[in-house]
């Protein structure tokens, strides 16, 4: 392909240096260059292509326009042997491409142009692609926006993790119940990806370990029984205007050795591909499941799968010919997300020990800096164990090697507290409870250089709670960095009007430099700032109404204030508190209590997948689904209270809701929402929140100050005390008539046609358990709901707190995160 590339501008095929081979920055050769990728790798005319061909080729042209600087980048990379990033998580929720590295590039205008020049639209096009859904919900989300920014600041990195064949399930629903259906991502082509067969790695399970003399000194080896080709693809994560563009590096599992062609001759064709289809299953599917770990085989599987084959490349390739193992902690550090990764420790150690025959403890000091962990729980059912059957069926020498690791800490830990077993039973890496399990937290925690929480309360409460005997021990380990989000997507690209009013008033280098918003400040008092602001806002609603009606067929209503609340359906989140507020609403205007024209017109919109599993999470997205469809229908209401619940909530859908949004809610239970992000995007796109004193909402009101921010329900130290003292919410249900009226109403079957069992679980979930305290917050969510309205009826106050809470939300760039993390955590200086 590329000789026929190099004839393209008639530069030679002599040249060596690929920024010759860049096409010009002008529309006229980007149409050139589309045109090429459309009649040579499409093999089709314009006249005849399909849209698909169109969006294939486009991305391939805006591959071709990026191609330079990253090979540039992966020499330079190699070359300078700077210290830089391995990031290593399961899970990358990108969002679509296309936009982000067009931007990146510069080439948005040069490709609309282009494209128009042809009769096509950029518009159009770029609806076509297929987002890539390789993560659950927050934590994927983190992980894109940090090699967004990590690429941006020109810090080497390379992100690694699994390329799944079917991302996060597509939801639907079928008569207001969520329905799963695979995710055919790759379906269609996948232009973004470079396939390097060449740089396959072989990764092994099962077996045994044996113990040999090697010239005197006794070592170990594993045997193990059977094996999986892990073949990487390449991805291209530019930085945004700067020329670098880094990898992201996804693992596909493949059969080491191909289909026997005998037993296939002889016609069992089902026994001939066995083996490639066991191998192929390690990374077929994301796991679905956000916050609860599964304790399933194959995702050990999978884990193991993508570490391993990481640590290799990262060895094999990325490191200078015979360079000091002893010096790796001045090359690289990996850091982990969440304990997904952490089987890399042993890995690592097994590596170092077995293969390059360090002394364990020379092994254990490189590997001890090589490492960071980064938290991102604080549920104790989500923080990872293995049993240690599983793991030493799995992999028996790094099960040994976890042993190891853990006699030695508790030897030091005994040294420091002397025979304290209480303490020494609960620090152990190894639980023996219910079955004597591996604690992947605990072993990240002993293993990491540093340990971070995600926000400063989630870093206190693991310093002071989940974590505090390792705190204690380990203190100068313990680190917080609050995650953010990039603002190139969830501004810049999310929101081009209000970006262009932005840009407009304090000039561009907001985007880069997202601190500069506060130069927006003096401009929530002008009164025509304020006025354009309110536009853009409109506009921005009447652009998602025009998404929803396409996509889902639905209607937004004008002048309704839109209250969003969008991210996965779990009940520390309590979407049940918002839908009991929807409720309360509803049953005051049909019980005759509230006259309709006494609500402020609202329409909530949600969007939430529940893991499938989840059975819970799945019968409240029924409930707000038959909430929706009764409330909407009701002419009583006369069309002041909607609630619109689009199915499939992703990154594209994101893109859209949250800069139309007036409220943004984040109304988890204090002390379990380890920070959010969310909640972020919603602040910088101008939307107020309505939240608890929880992750990062914290420091979001902190900045945004009280009065532009709703705070309601108890702070963490009050939930706990409350659970101290004993909670019962049925007592909360006997206290409050509204709070009772509503649950009675949904308990009475008006949402499931007069069938009371229908919700009655929900029901009874919340009167006799209600683990997030729903019904405690309740009364003190429903005053400050009526703060929101009373704020809404004054446009110009609302619209002055959400200039407000964009001017001081500049904080929340993934990019200071990143500087957070280079400074406390990784000290890997931008290369330039
Ligand atoms: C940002 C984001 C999340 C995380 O939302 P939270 O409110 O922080 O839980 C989840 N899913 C998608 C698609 C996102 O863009």
């Amino acid at each position: 392909m590329s000789s026929t590339r190099r004839g393209r501008y008639g530069r030679g095929v002599t040249t060596t240096h690929p920024l010759d081979l860049a096409p010009a920055h002008t529309p006229d050769a980007f149409a050139h260059e589309f045109l090429l990728n459309l009649n040579f790798d499409r093999g089709v005319t314009l006249a005849e292509s399909s849209a698909n061909d169109r969006y294939l080729a486009l991305a391939h042209t805006v591959r071709d326009y990026l191609m330079a600087r990253w090979l540039d980048d992966l020499t330079r990379q190699k070359q300078t042997q700077a210290k830089g990033v391995c990031y290593l998580s399961a899970e990358y929720l990108l969002g679509r491409q296309l936009d982000n590295n067009l931007l990146a590039g510069g080439l948005t205008d040069i490709a609309a142009q282009a494209l128009d020049g042809l009769g096509l639209s950029l518009d159009e096009l770029r609806g076509h692609e297929v987002e890539p859904g390789l993560g659950n919900g927050g934590l994927g989300r983190l992980a894109a926006c940090f090699i967004d920014s990590l690429a941006t600041l020109g810090v080497p990195n390379i992100g690694y993790g699994i390329r799944y064949e079917y991302g996060i399930f597509r939801q639907t629903f079928v008569e207001g119940q969520q329905v799963e259906q695979p995710d055919a991502w790759l379906a269609l082509g996948s232009p973004w990806e470079f396939a390097r067969p060449e740089d396959a790695q072989t990764v092994s399970f099962g077996g045994r370990t044996e113990k040999y003399d090697d010239d005197g000194v006794t070592r170990s080896r594993w045997i193990p029984a059977w094996n999986v080709q892990a073949v990487p693809y390449n991805y291209m994560v530019p930085g945004f205007e700067n020329g670098r563009v880094n990898t992201l590096r996804l693992w596909s599992a493949v059969a080491t050795n191909a289909f026997d062609l005998r037993i296939f001759n002889s016609g069992d064709y089902e026994e001939a591909v066995r083996a490639q289809t066991y191998a192929a299953n390690i990374s077929k599917v994301l796991y679905p499941e956000d916050s609860t770990p599964q304790g399933k085989e194959l995702r050990l599987q999978q884990q193991y799968f993508f570490v391993a084959a990481s640590i290799h490349d990262f060895l094999d390739n990325m490191l200078a010919e015979g360079y000091d193992l002893n010096r790796l902690p001045e090359r690289v550090i990996f850091q982990l997300n969440d304990t997904h990764p952490v089987i890399a420790v042993p890995e690592f150690m097994r590596v170092l020990i077995d293969e390059k025959k360090l002394e364990w403890d020379a092994a254990w000091a490189i590997t001890r800096q090589c490492f960071a962990y980064t938290c991102h729980t604080l549920l104790p059912e989500a923080l990872e164990v293995w049993p240690v059957e599983l793991l030493g069926r799995l992999l028996p020498r790094h099960l040994e090697i976890i042993y190891r690791i853990n006699e030695e800490f508790l030897d030091a830990v005994r040294e420091r507290y002397g025979d304290d077993e209480l303490r020494i039973r609960n620090m152990s890496i190894i639980a023996e409870h219910p079955v004597r399990s591996v604690r992947m937290a605990y072993l990240a925690t002993v293993a990491g250089a540093r340990v971070n929480g995600v926000a400063e309360l989630h870093s206190q409460l693991l310093r002071d709670k989940v974590l505090s005997d390792f705190s204690d021990f380990y203190p100068e380990k313990f680190t917080n960095v609050t995650n953010g989000v990039t603002p190139r997507r969830f501004l810049r690209l999310a929101n081009p009007s209000l970006s262009s009013l932005i840009t407009e008033t304090i000039g561009e280098g907001w985007v880069t430099d997202l601190e500069r918003l506060r130069e927006l400040e003096p401009f929530a008092d002008d009164a025509s700032f304020l006025a354009r602001f309110a536009e853009v806002k409109a506009a921005n609603k009447r652009r998602l109404g025009e998404v929803l009606r396409e996509r889902d067929g639905v209607d937004v209503s004008d002048g309704h204030m839109l209250d969003v609340m969008v991210k996965r359906l779990h009940e520390y989140k309590r979407q049940m508190l918002k839908v009991l507020h929807i409720v309360s609403q509803y049953e005051g205007v049909i019980s005759g209590r509230l006259s309709a024209s006494d609500l402020q017109p609202r329409t909530v919109i949600f969007g939430a997948k529940a893991a499938p599993g989840y059975a819970m999470a799945k019968r409240i997205i029924h409930l707000i689904n038959a909430v929706g469809s009764v409330v909407n229908a009701d002419p009583r209401l006369d069309g002041r209270l909607k609630v619109i619940f689009p199915p499939n909530y992703n990154v594209t859908l994101a893109e859209r809701v949250i800069p139309a949004a007036d409220l943004s809610e984040q109304i988890s239970l204090a002390g379990k929402e380890a920070s959010g992000t969310g909640n972020m995007k919603f602040a910088l796109n101008g939307a107020l929140t309505i939240g608890t004193d929880d992750g990062a909402n914290v420091e979001i009101r902190e900045l945004v100050g009280d009065d532009d921010f709703f705070l309601f329900g108890m702070s963490e130290p009050e939930v706990s005390a409350l659970s101290d003292r004993g909670y019962r919410p049925s007592e909360f249900y006997q206290a409050d008539e509204g709070l009772r009226r509503a649950i009675d109403l949904i308990a009475s079957g008006a949402f499931s046609r007069g069938d009371r069992s229908v919700f009655e679980p929900v029901v009874s979930n919340l009167l006799y358990e209600d683990r997030f305290m729903v019904l405690a917050d309740y009364a003190s969510y429903m005053t400050a709901q009526e703060r929101v309205d009373a704020a809404y009826r004054d446009a110009d106050g609302w619209n002055r707190s959400a200039v407000l809470n964009v001017a001081r939300t500049g904080f929340f760039s993934s990019d200071r995160s990143i500087r957070d993390y280079i400074d406390r955590i990784w000290h890997t200086p931008p290369v330039i």
